[in-house]
């Protein structure tokens, strides 16, 4: 979301006179888009700043720097006090206002602070957005979350959930189609419990995917991140009846322990999670699953964790996120006992990651010798060779005319490596044979 975040504040900035340069040395006004999910994201905005800093102090006044998303919303005052140099600070509800926030950076001496939780809607007040060339693209449909799991920080830094109205939501997704955008990821931080507006009631996320699916040009919708407890009956009915619903789900478990998940206030058992993916299983037999998984909450003993594991083991995951839990301030968890040690989450971590990679290992080699729809999206590594998606999100390189890039094309797989496929046009494949 932050990617199109920041695309949408270049879009607003536009208008003003600002572009995108290629680094910070000559551009006219830095913005640092911030993440405040873990620790380690927090802290590099304050690395980062001491970099800026240097580049903005040579440039005698010439320099804006701003600092933008979470990490600004979350610590806009210790910002203030440890980079008083930063010219504006404003969290990701406000950066509609960029136009009007520079302006007053260049007239006032002192830091630019906005971050408010404002009544109007970003969305009433930023450009439609364009497809700049390219064939895939974000579209934010939901922001915000109220499930308040007690290791996030998502509720406090951006608020409260939103869902964008249908009509806002398809006038921009037929803006990018007939721009050249062929796939559509949606975004929301909780985006299955998007319930958007319309002339005739509230739409589900499913029945959204299902009128996008009709728009000209879009061959790939795909949604993230998703709340399993929040999937319905609609969306199930989607990935069963609508074939541009990619094949591919990124479906945050977190820990296979009830005692944790319940902990986490996750809202569903371990149990719940392995029924929920066999009704997605059932409706969509070829469905891949991605998940995102925190070790080391506070409590985790190591049978916690082997659930953790047993779990993973049972699913079969294609592709993850794992993370040690790491205690983010005035969220419940940073204040809970049984924090656990740092090295044991380490241990914890390698070993899931182990089984992650050679799960994800297997299914790149699974697909070995298949013919598979990929979207080439780009140049790939060597001259002559096209970069695409499969359906799985892997990536595939291709010898490829550069006129196919745009195009969905049958590939079939040749080589497996632990991060991408190399595949031959099956065009080709079939001359040869
Ligand atoms: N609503 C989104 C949240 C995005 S954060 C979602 O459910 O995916 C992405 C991931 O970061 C979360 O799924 C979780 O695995 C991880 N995460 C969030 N807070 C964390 C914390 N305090 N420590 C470690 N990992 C965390």
């Amino acid at each position: 979301m932050n990617v199109y975040d920041s695309e949408r504040m270049a879009d607003i900035l536009a208008p003003v006179g600002y572009e995108i340069t290629e680094g910070p040395d000559d551009a006219d006004l830095v913005i640092l888009n911030t993440c405040h999910i873990r620790e380690k994201a927090a802290e590099k905005v304050y690395s980062d700043l001491g970099r800026l800093r240097l580049i903005k102090d040579g440039r005698e006044g010439t320099m804006l720097l701003a600092v933008a998303g979470c990490v600004a919303q979350a610590e806009g005052e210790e910002i203030l006090s440890r980079a008083p140099y930063v010219d504006m600070i404003f969290g990701p509800q406000t950066y509609h206002r960029l136009p009007e926030m520079v302006a007053r950076a260049h007239r006032q001496a002192g830091t630019v602070l906005d971050t408010d939780f404002p009544p109007e809607s970003k969305f009433d007040h930023l450009p439609a957005p364009s497809a700049g060339g390219r064939t895939s693209a974000f579209l934010t449909i939901q922001e915000g979350c109220d499930k308040f799991c007690t290791f996030c920080v998502v509720p406090y830094t951006r608020g409260s959930e939103f869902s964008r109205p249908v009509a806002q939501v398809m006038d921009d997704a037929r803006g990018l189609a007939v721009g050249g955008i062929r796939e559509i990821t949606l975004l929301g931080q909780n985006v299955n419990n998007y319930h958007g507006a319309a002339a005739d009631g509230e739409w589900s996320m499913g029945r959204l995917a299902a009128e996008l699916a009709g728009i000209e040009g879009i061959q790939r919708i795909r949604y993230t991140t998703s709340y399993p407890a929040d999937v319905d009956e609609e969306l199930i009915a989607a990935h069963r009846d609508v074939p541009e619903l990619m094949p591919y789900l990124h479906l945050p478990v977190q820990s296979g322990s009830d005692k944790v998940l319940s902990a986490m206030n996750r809202r569903h058992s371990a149990d719940d999670y392995r029924r929920l993916v066999d009704q997605l299983r059932a409706a969509r037999p070829d469905l891949a699953l991605s998940s995102d998984f925190i070790v080391g909450f506070p409590g985790e003993t190591d049978r916690d964790f082997q659930d953790t594991m047993d779990l993973v083991a049972e699913i079969e995951f294609v592709g993850a996120y794992s993370f040690k839990y790491s205690p983010r301030p005035g969220t419940p968890a940073a204040a809970m006992g049984g924090q656990v040690d740092k090295t044991e989450k380490k241990n914890r971590l390698a070993a899931l990651q182990d089984l992650l990679n050679a799960q994800q290992r297997a299914f790149n080699e699974s697909c070995v010798g298949r013919t598979m729809a990929v979207l080439l999206d780009g140049p790939g590594r060597h001259p002559g060779q096209l970069l695409g998606r499969s359906p799985y999100m892997q990536a595939v390189h291709v010898d490829a005319p550069a006129r196919m890039s745009g195009e969905v094309v049958d590939l079939k797989i040749e080589t497996a490596h632990p991060n991408s496929l190399a595949a031959v046009l099956a065009a080709d494949e079939r001359v040869v044979a």
